[in-house]
């Protein structure tokens, strides 16, 4: 009979310099214990140590390395127990017995988690692994090159039986959807079958509020969020920002793109920043010269709260709208008395950004340059909102037909 069973085992080195497998520990939640091996009772973390998931085939014990997250390890191991049934059952297993050189469902998963680890915000780098521990319980295959669209629309259905709202199913989605461009996987699912959701419209920030904000900041958010604001930059990217990203002589800013595994496919974005930001980043610097990031975090590292920042500092500018109720710490709070105003968001400093540049008279391919984005589809739905009849709109628009549109 076919053995349906696979094992999870630790391999780290022992006290000697040679390796040995073990059991790796499993706390009282049910959970491992990260990197943690239990060697006769006693249990100790191993940071060098690589799960290992082992199965029989044909009587032989076969291993498969799936990196050194727990959470990624235990997903590989569930996935490989159901291709061991699925052969029980005598189903096709595509791949089996001539898959070298073949790359892993679990490992490409791995390997995106560390790049992630060593280049991106916790925060980034937590809601991937979360979004490809739900991917691995939906996905069945084994190795990267039998993936299929039905693979990518089951996963879909995956999370809407979740119970997912509509919003976080597309965006799991679209984490899986980077990882496997990251693996060279492209356009699996065509465009109308991506999930769907309604998606609010960003606002911008009026001069007024931005006026009463910046009065009230201290010298580091009031350079953070002017540089937010002249820079249209993403968090992560903002976030990510070294110094030498700054060219003081051409007064740009330069962001890297994190898409791609390698730095080789890595494209990078000059935004031009407007003389102020510029002088208030060289004062800023002359007093920070040891830090690597611009924008670090207390121990010098990424700073992952840039949002809890700029909600602080709205409520001491008592920028609140006063009408947030059930958010916050354990959803109990309101804005009228807490930092917790769903107003205030990061994101609409990019559109304030882009909707300040459209305003006057920035062309919209140059606006999607400094964006990011990759299609101008995106730009234009980002800017559909923008008020026709204002000034500035209403100047390039009669600007443009001045020729054609000769008076009688
Ligand atoms: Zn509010």
């Amino acid at each position: 009979m076919a053995n349906r069973t696979a094992t999870l085992y630790i391999h780290y080195k022992k006290a000697d310099g040679t390796w040995a497998y073990a059991k790796p520990v499993v706390k009282a939640n049910g959970r491992l214990k990260p990197l943690s091996v239990l060697v006769e009772g006693n249990e100790k973390h191993h940071p060098e140590a690589r799960y290992k998931v082992s199965w029989y085939k044909s009587g032989q014990k076969r291993f498969e390395d799936v990196g050194q997250d727990a959470d990624v390890a235990v997903a590989a191991l569930n996935r490989r127990e159901k291709a061991l049934e699925a052969i029980a059952a005598g189903l096709e297993v595509k791949g089996e017995g001539k898959d070298k050189g073949r790359v892993s469902v679990s490992a490409a998963i791995s390997v995106y988690l560390s790049d992630a680890k060593d280049g991106k915000a916790p925060k980034t780098y937590s809601s991937r692994k979360r979004t490809l521990e739900l991917f691995g319980q939906s996905c069945s295959k084994i190795f990267l090159d039998q993936l299929e669209t039905r693979d990518i629309l089951d996963f879909r259905g995956f999370l809407k039986r979740q119970g997912f709202a509509d919003r976080t199913v597309f965006n799991h989605f679209e984490t899986v959807n980077s990882f496997l461009r990251a693996n060279g996987i492209k356009d699996i699912v065509p465009k109308h079958e991506w999930p769907r959701f309604d998606e609010k419209p960003v606002k911008k920030y009026q001069p007024e509020e931005l006026a009463k904000l910046f009065k009230v900041a201290n010298e580091r958010e009031s350079l953070l969020f002017q540089f937010f604001l002249g820079s249209g930059g993403r968090e992560g990217e903002v976030a990510r920002l070294k110094w030498p990203d700054i060219d003081f002589k051409d007064k740009k800013v330069l962001f890297v793109s994190q898409q791609g595994a390698s730095t080789k496919n890595r494209k990078s974005r000059p935004v031009p920043l407007p003389d102020r930001v510029i002088a208030a980043l060289k004062k800023y610097q002359s007093g920070n010269r040891h830090t690597e990031y611009v924008f670090p975090n207390g121990q010098g590292g990424i700073e992952g709260h840039f949002l809890r920042v700029l909600k602080n500092l709205a409520h001491r500018a008592k920028l609140n709208c006063g009408h947030c109720k059930g958010v916050g710490e354990k959803k109990q709070q309101n804005c009228k008395e807490h930092a917790v105003c769903g107003e205030w968001e990061l994101h609409r400093f990019r559109k304030t950004f882009a909707s300040t540049h459209l305003h006057n008279g920035a062309n919209i391919r140059q606006i999607q340059k400094w964006l990011g984005h990759h299609s101008l589809d995106v730009t234009l739905a980002y800017l559909a909102d923008e008020d026709d009849t204002s000034e500035p709109v209403r100047k390039q628009v009669n600007a443009a037909f001045s020729r054609s549109l000769s008076p009688r």
